[in-house]
């Protein structure tokens, strides 16, 4: 056994326990005085006999567990309600997000188409074409309509996006000053406008575009991380958005030689070329994506659309007008004129961008309701499992612990002797039901056994009464007499009072017997047993000896004061009468002997003995009469 480990010893001592540990033991045994007594630590028996160590209450217990349970499984529904929440905050923004992109794509469109009639108006001579003017007029009516959409979106935006604000006020601000370039120039005669001024005025509404690149990226981004799904339509959107912008710059590269019926300057013969890379490089590009989307319709027809349309017309128009460009200033076309034929089909590509975003925004609309499908199914499932927490615990509550305690009651009351407790009736069929009907019985088992000991008792006490009582005269026979006199006589020395004990016989009993018959006899017994008792005083003991002998046993009372009660008595019954059958009267008298009892006497016997002594000095000295050792030594 290891030096410190426990209960070396255990000792039971008046329902104590004394437990005492080795490691104490050795601990005292090492020091100086050698085996010094060892202290115990006292341990209750219950606790003992069920090795209790917990202080703490099953129900007190189940309480705890119970709200560390519960706190734990709300913390974690919360947390997965917070996380579920804040993706359905973010799928929301996300597809804000891209509705957001689409009117921005329609802002930026829009900054580009305006630049057609604007190249018209800075090809017209002065004092100008009304109708150029007021086809720019519209254009640029139509883009402020688009920006202002654009902003209504920016300010009612749900999840703010102050980049992208920022990016778009200064794309306005960059259209105002695109603007102004284009009416300063346009507002001086044809003549004295230099194709560098023309070309500036121009360039500054690519600008425009430009300015909103930042915000494209950045809402198109936030849109692809949320919705993965609808990243190929959001990139071919894109894609075609760009498309549409260089495609507008490419018409625009024809501006000023239309207008000057000019060839195409190098400078211009390259940008041409560049364009044109762009915009095959654009379509491959959008091939790719599309292709991805072979499922979806709508985006095959409107890519064929722009095939067909765009790069199988209106490119090779260009190319046409470009060679021309080459060798003369003869296209044949005017800037209005290129406008007209040239324009319209962009607008495919415009088309199919807009069915690219609407593709994007049905991936995202499904994907948010996806998101919101799992977020209701969780806060669904945290509180299901809240709600099967609480009925576990309630029913555990219910039908173990609260029962468990009530039960742990009642067995204590019983085990205490309550036998008087209602044992309720079992509400359910379990195990607990089982105890509850044990406990009944037991409990009535434990009733009949207190009845069984009560009787016992009774009858115990009935027998020792019976044993010391006289039968005839119902006075302490002389065991009776012995128990009391015992007791008195103890507690008389142990404070020192004085007590005198007489003996008395009835003389010439045997005469009475023998002339009127046994039952006068009895009748005379039980005559004097009464009167001693109507004659002696409350304290004393008066007790039949056997035969027709009687004892007086007289606690606070000298042998003087003993040998005059004796006296009275002895009066008392001389003066008595008893009546005979045959209607006479018997007299009688007695003989008393009386002694006083010594400190020094070790029982009653010998007090008894010497009082005996002294009723036969009183017989022998002819009857009627006391003795005491007062009168003998008189
Ligand atoms: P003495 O004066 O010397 O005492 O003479 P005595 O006759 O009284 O004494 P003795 O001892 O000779 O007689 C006692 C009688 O008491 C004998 C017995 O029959 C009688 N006796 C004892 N017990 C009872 C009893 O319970 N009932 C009746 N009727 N007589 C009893
Ligand atoms: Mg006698
Ligand atoms: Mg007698």
């Amino acid at each position: 056994m290891p030096a410190d480990s426990p209960v070396a010893v255990d000792r039971i001592a008046g329902g104590w326990l004394h437990r005492y540990t080795r490691s104490r033991a050795i601990f005292i045994r090492g020091e100086q005085f050698g085996k010094s007594p060892l202290r115990p630590r006292r341990v209750h028996p219950a606790r003992r006999s069920l090795g209790i160590r917990a202080k703490v209450r099953l129900q007190h217990l189940f309480f705890i567990i119970s709200l560390l349970l519960s706190l734990t499984v709300i913390s974690m529904t919360a947390g997965n309600l917070r996380g579920a929440w804040d993706d359905v905050s973010k799928a929301r923004g996300s597809l804000e997000a891209i509705e957001h992109l689409q009117v921005l794509l329609v802002a930026a469109e829009m900054a580009s188409r305006e630049r057609g009639p604007a190249n018209g108006v800075l090809g017209d001579d002065l004092p100008g074409d009304p109708a150029r003017r007021a086809r720019l007029k519209t254009a640029r009516e139509q883009t402020d309509q688009a920006f202002s959409a654009l902003q209504d979106a920016m300010d009612s935006a749900a999840m703010p996006r102050q980049g992208v604000g920022r990016t778009v006020g200064q794309a306005r601000a960059q259209l105002i000053r695109a603007r102004a370039a284009i009416d300063l120039t346009a507002g001086r005669p044809r003549s004295v406008r230099s194709p560098e001024e023309i070309r500036s005025a121009v360039s500054q509404m690519f600008g425009v575009i430009d300015a909103l690149g930042p915000a494209i990226i950045t809402l198109t981004n936030e849109a692809q991380t949320t919705y993965p799904s609808a990243a190929n339509a959001l990139m071919a959107a894109r894609l075609a958005a760009d498309l549409r912008e260089y495609a507008g710059q490419l018409g625009s590269q024809f501006t000023v030689v239309l207008t000057t019926r000019q060839p195409l300057s190098d400078a211009e013969q390259v940008a041409i070329e560049r364009l044109r890379g762009r915009v095959e490089l654009l379509r491959k590009q959008l091939l790719e994506r599309t292709a991805t989307l072979g499922d979806r319709a709508a985006v095959q027809a409107a890519m064929t659309d722009v095939q067909s349309r765009y790069f199988e017309s209106a490119i090779p128009f260009v190319e046409a007008l470009a060679t021309t460009g080459l060798n003369s200033g003869r296209y044949g076309v005017d800037t209005a004129g290129f406008a007209a034929r040239y324009v319209p089909d962009m607008d495919a590509i415009v088309a199919l961008r807009d069915v690219l975003i609407n593709e994007a925004l049905a991936d995202a609309r499904s994907g948010l309701e996806r998101i919101h499908g799992a977020a209701l199914w969780m806060a669904g499932g945290g509180l299901a499992t809240l709600t099967l927490l609480g009925v576990t615990l309630w029913m555990i509550h219910r039908r173990v612990v609260r029962p468990l305690g009530r039960t742990a009651q009642l067995i204590s009351a019983i085990a205490e002797g309550q036998l008087d407790l209602h044992v309720p009736k079992p509400k359910y069929r379990d195990e607990l039901a089982d105890v509850l009907n044990a406990l009944a019985v037991l409990r009535q088992h434990s009733e009949t056994r207190l009845a069984l000991e009560e009787e016992r008792q009774r009858l115990v006490d009935q027998l020792r009464d019976q044993s010391n009582t006289d039968f005839l005269t119902g006075l302490p026979n002389r065991r009776g007499f012995f128990e009391l006199a015992e007791h008195d006589l103890t507690t008389m020395h142990r404070h020192g009072h004085p007590v005198t004990l007489a003996i008395f016989d009835l003389d010439h009993f045997k005469q009475i017997n023998d002339t009127h018959g046994h039952a006068v006899g009895d009748n005379v017994l039980v005559e004097v047993a009464a009167l001693c008792c109507r004659h002696s005083r409350s304290g004393d003991v008066v007790a039949r000896y056997g035969g027709e002998e009687f004892l007086v046993l007289m606690p606070y009372c000298t042998l003087e004061d003993g040998a005059l009660q004796a006296d009275r008595l002895r009066r008392h019954i001389e003066a008595l009468r008893i009546p005979l059958p045959d209607g006479g009267e018997l007299h009688i008298t007695a003989s008393f002997g009386v002694e006083q009892c010594l400190p020094s006497d070790p029982s009653i016997d010998g007090v008894i003995s010497r009082a005996d002594e002294r009723l036969y000095i009183a017989k022998s000295s002819g009857r009627n009469r006391v003795v005491s050792m007062q009168a003998e030594a008189d």
